[in-house]
């Protein structure tokens, strides 16, 4: 029977990777292996150390990777599981592999930074301190990303195909509905990603995010990151708030990449961005 492993975004709210075997075995043996999102633990120290854990399975029986979006808790683990041995196809949407080629070897600078760091101060107790991955890995990485349209649908195998539709969350976001047919049974697996609640339907000058699911979407089953699922969202606008936070980064003299802005600010800037 097929299953679905939880590696990440279990117990924590980062680092998200959830494994569908179609096989059912250990192994992929005569099915497929399918990681919907690869991202970064981030946090506590104690969530930190699992990115440097290899995977429970071999990277390289890895067949496919569907990425929902460009947060780095969902796709920062991505170049980590190249290094690895995984070699196949990561299929997102085209907003999504723009905004990976910028944050995901930005990430590797400051992984390489950081192992600087500790190699300067001492502070680490592996010598020498080491990047989880380097810029270099993380560009190499992009390669394998594939562009998928909202709705079309990808057929992986006989058993499993997939399609994107939108979660309202950030650019280029979306939840991946995956349709799995074994043993004369076929099923809709939603994988929600994160949710988004851009709710205006009208297109209007500037706008980049797409309100939610439009397209249909089916499913038998549900795999939700509940993080905020006992809070209500204020009812204030959150625009003027946002205005001001842009208007005073921009009398700070920031620019587009946080490489640019000191190591500590780029820091607050991921943890800010990044659910
Ligand atoms: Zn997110």
């Amino acid at each position: 029977l097929a299953y679905i492993q939880f590696l990440g975004a279990a117990g924590t709210v980062t680092g998200s990777k959830h494994l569908i075997n179609t096989s059912g075995k250990a192994s992929r043996d005569g099915g497929l292996q399918v990681l919907v999102d690869c991202g970064l633990f981030q946090g506590q120290k104690d969530w930190r150390e699992r990115n440097w854990r290899d995977m429970p399975v071999p990277a390289k029986e890895i067949d496919a990777v569907i990425l929902t979006h460009a947060h780095l808790d969902h796709c920062g683990w991505i170049p980590r599981l190249m290094k690895e041995g995984f070699r196949g196809p990561i299929y997102a949407t085209s907003p999504t592999i723009d905004l990976c080629g910028i944050i995901l070897p930005d990430s590797g600078h400051l992984q390489e930074e950081d192992a600087a760091y500790y190699n300067k101060t001492k502070k680490s107790k592996h010598h020498p301190a080491l990047p989880l991955y380097t810029e270099e890995d993380a560009q190499k990485s992009l390669q394998y990303f594939k562009p998928v349209a909202v709705g079309q649908s990808v057929q992986l195998s006989a058993e499993l195909s997939f399609r994107f539709v939108r979660a309202a969350h950030i650019l280029g976001s979306c939840m991946a509905e995956v349709t799995l047919s074994t043993n004369d049974q076929t099923r809709h697996l939603l994988f929600t990603g994160d949710i988004g609640r851009v709710l205006d339907h009208k297109v209007t000058p500037g706008k980049v995010v797409h309100s939610g699911p439009t397209e249909g979407e089916v499913a038998d089953l549900v795999v939700m990151e509940s993080t905020y699922g006992n809070r209500l969202h204020p009812k204030e606008d959150p625009m003027p708030e946002l205005a001001a936070l842009i208007n005073a980064t921009a009398r700070r003299g920031a620019v587009w990449s946080s490489r640019h802005l000191p190591s500590n600010a780029r820091r607050s800037w991921f943890s800010f961005s990044s659910t």
